[in-house]
């Protein structure tokens, strides 16, 4: 497994990079023209200047999100994302669509997986004052938090946690509580509360018993 990484561009370097924007844009001046001036490359100056941006990129990146997440979630061209990845991650990224059903989210263990990364999610997005991107990586990175310390595997991808945002943001998904633990769960949205029993209350046959040592086991 990945370790965990833990966000630490500073406050302090965002706001130079800010302020490093609006003053040139005072000045009239290209970002051609003042990287020639401080002797450094326009591209080495754009990414001083896109500070915030490339910090999230590569905390995505080094999350393993998909090269499609950093494309929607950055102001970074497509191009400097490409190069940051190869850069990051130390190969290209994958090919492909992103997955595009709620089908997954649906399954057993991604489901149990899914809601506690949503659960987590939602904590954040009412405690701390976080841009919706930030909120997705912190939760992410406490749902690996907690895997590690349970001994699982993270089922749930970054991208997928991204994905379930979104689906939940345009009503797709929700959470529902369960009417047997009261624990809160990841469902279709016309998911009838008064009867919603949960796949911890109420697991499927073969469930807990796959062969791999790291998944969830039922005790
Ligand atoms: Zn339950």
């Amino acid at each position: 497994m990945q370790g965990i990484v833990v966000t630490t561009e500073s406050e302090d370097l965002q706001l130079i990079a800010l302020k490093l924007k609006t003053t040139r844009k005072e000045l009239g001046y290209s970002q051609k023209r003042v990287a020639e001036e401080a002797g450094i490359s326009r591209l080495r100056y754009q990414d001083i200047e896109a500070g915030r941006s490339s910090a999230r990129a590569v905390t995505l990146i080094n999350l393993g999100a998909r090269l499609q997440v950093l494309e929607s979630e950055t102001d970074l061209s497509y191009e400097r994302l490409l190069r940051l990845y190869k850069e990051v991650a130390g190969k290209s990224p994958s090919k492909g669509q992103l997955p595009f059903s709620t089908d997954w989210f649906m399954t057993w263990q991604p489901n149990i997986h899914a809601s506690l990364f949503l659960n987590i999610h939602e904590y954040l997005n009412k405690v701390a004052a976080l841009d919706e991107i930030d909120t997705v990586i912190k939760a992410y990175q406490l749902y690996l938090e907690q895997m590690q310390s349970e001994g699982l595997d993270p089922l749930l991808s970054v991208t997928r946690a991204w994905r379930l945002v979104k689906f939940v943001d345009n009503g797709m998904l929700t959470l529902t509580k369960c009417s047997c633990c009261g624990g809160h769960f990841v469902t279709e949205p016309y998911e009838n509360a008064r009867h919603f029993v949960c796949g911890l209350c109420q697991p499927p046959a073969r469930a807990g018993k796959g062969s791999s040592a790291n998944s969830l086991r039922l005790h």
